[in-house]
């Protein structure tokens, strides 16, 4: 886009994309994911992803995060082409790098929210501790209970706890709030919002409500498989000023 020669050298965005295509399958049945998405994407940035369903944005998400691999195009991140790792050297990225939230909290519903986080904390390098986690998320009052205690959206928030324990780089959220209400919804991106405030993490979240839109730093839009739309948000709301 020409967004992206004015936003300077590679070396200084985080993530570098270039000609990032996705199909899947083969002959007539083939779809086309992505096509031919070109983003520069700066450390530290909120960026919210709008699009229809189908538009391409979890398969961009998952391409960014080392989940899935791309057709054609390159992808770097702090200069390191994830695009040409072999699966080792990818699974190391996406376990020292990202963490992912998903509208679905997969937590263990026999374990604590301190145990949820745990699991993450024990196997990480430089973690924080789970009450630390927890507490950035709202939830210090919340330690010793289990999922089936928690709300919908308390349960997402140990989900974020859980995501940012081991301090990645970049968070991706594909529709955290999707299953949940505004109100509760709010909370969630509150979470998600000072995480990346407090952290500086860099925070990818992908949303079909336009209204979050307001919250970020940037604003990618997709359809059809194409970045239709890539706009800068200088004056951010904060998630309680967002109504839906
Ligand atoms: P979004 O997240 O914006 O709803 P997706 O990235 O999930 O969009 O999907 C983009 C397109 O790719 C859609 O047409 C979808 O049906 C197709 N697609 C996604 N995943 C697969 C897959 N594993 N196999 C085949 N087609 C897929
Ligand atoms: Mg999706």
């Amino acid at each position: 886009m020409a967004n992206s020669a004015t936003r300077g050298a590679e070396a200084e965005s985080l993530y570098s994309i270039h000609g990032l295509t996705k199909i899947y399958g083969e002959g007539p049945t083939a779809v086309k994911a992505l096509r031919n998405v070109d983003l520069e994407l700066p450390k530290s940035a909120m960026v919210v992803l709008l699009g229809a369903s189908g538009s391409g944005k979890s398969t961009f998400l998952n391409i960014v995060g080392g989940l899935d691999d791309a057709t054609s195009g390159q992808v770097f991140f702090e200069g390191l082409e994830l695009t040409a790792l072999d699966s080792t050297a990818l699974t190391e990225y996406r376990r020292n790098s990202v963490s992912f939230v998903f509208q679905f909290y997969n937590l263990v519903a026999s374990l604590t929210a301190r145990e949820n986080v745990s699991l993450i904390t024990e196997i990480a390098e430089n973690p924080m501790t789970p009450e630390e986690a927890l507490a950035m998320v709202g939830l210090e009052s919340r330690i010793d209970h289990f999922p089936s205690q928690l709300s919908g959206g308390e349960q997402q928030r140990v989900a974020i706890a859980r995501a940012i324990a081991k301090r990645p780089k970049v968070m991706l959220c594909d529709e955290p709030t999707g299953a949940l209400d505004s109100q509760t919804g709010v909370k969630v991106l509150e979470a998600l919002d000072q995480v990346n405030r407090e952290l500086g993490t860099t925070t990818l979240l992908i949303t079909h409500n336009v209204v979050i839109a307001d919250m970020a730093d940037r604003i990618l839009r997709f359809a059809d498989g194409e970045l239709v739309e890539d706009r800068d948000n200088p004056d951010r709301s904060a998630p309680a000023e967002l109504q839906w």
